[in-house]
């Protein structure tokens, strides 16, 4: 399905969105293959936009393993409740443990064709034990998306929140028509610890300091695109799609 759309996405560019929509064409000699879009990027960069927005284009879920966890605990499944213990006890859940969790989403139906992942893996590790559990049927593709430091602080630093609704704000992108109150409902605007400049310029040294092994292992074992995100949400998407459309003209 996804190498279908794909394909139609190459040839029919004008229409694109609206094919993707709803493919028309049957193309029998594609192969069958997994695709795996495994984003990489810092807070701050538009990962999560993006991971939205591929997931509409190419019909496929987007799978975070935050969510992942949380909903196993909820609906109380065995991986859940192994993982709960973990975490009652002050303990990191293993990455085993994620794996599992992870392979047991994927191996549903909606993931046939491909998914997005958001998130992880997160350290070489957990990419070397996410890579070593694969079939070979599936193919990844690893975006780091790419925002320098400076731009993100300013970014993430001008971001306030209603005290009492948390409606979010932004300095310069949507502004409060009342400088530091809420419009919804009139409460005092506020900076939340994690937009605190420090705050992010510790994240993004732990950030720089887990990906940078991993960007290496990509660049050396995987497809590697770097993504500028210092363009428009837009553009940027339109680079990632222009991306897969050349891998695939490639291989097909
Ligand atoms: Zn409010």
């Amino acid at each position: 399905m996804l190498l279908r759309k794909l394909f139609l996405f190459i040839f029919t560019p004008v229409f694109a969105m609206s094919v993707l929509a709803t493919p028309t064409i049957e193309l029998k000699e594609l192969k069958k293959q997994t695709l795996v879009v495994i984003l990489l990027g810092p807070p701050g960069a538009g990962k999560g936009t993006q991971a939205k927005m591929l997931q509409r284009t190419l019909d496929v879920p987007h799978i975070s393993t935050g969510d992942l966890l949380r909903s196993n605990i909820k609906e109380g499944t065995s991986l859940g409740f192994k993982a709960k213990g973990f975490m009652d006890s002050g303990k990191l859940v293993p990455d085993d443990l994620i794996l599992d969790m992870l392979f047991s989403r994927v191996a549903e139906k909606d993931c046939t064709s491909g998914y997005i992942l958001d998130g992880f893996p997160r350290t070489l590790d957990q990419a070397k034990a996410y890579h070593a559990r694969l079939n070979e049927n599936t193919k990844t593709i690893a975006l780091n998306l790419e925002l320098q430091d400076q731009v993100i602080i300013k970014r993430l630093s001008s971001r306030i929140v209603c005290s009492k609704c948390s409606a979010p704000f932004h300095l310069q992108y949507s502004p409060s028509k009342k400088e530091g109150i809420c419009d919804h409902c009139h409460s005092p605007l506020i900076q939340r610890n994690d937009d605190k400049e420090d705050v992010i310029k510790k994240r993004l040294t732990v950030y720089h300091a887990q990906t940078a092994p991993l960007i290496t292992y990509y660049s050396k074992n995987q497809r590697l695109k770097d993504v500028s995100c210092n363009q428009s949400i837009e553009q940027v998407l339109d680079e990632i799609l222009e991306y897969l459309k050349s891998i695939y003209s490639k291989d097909s």
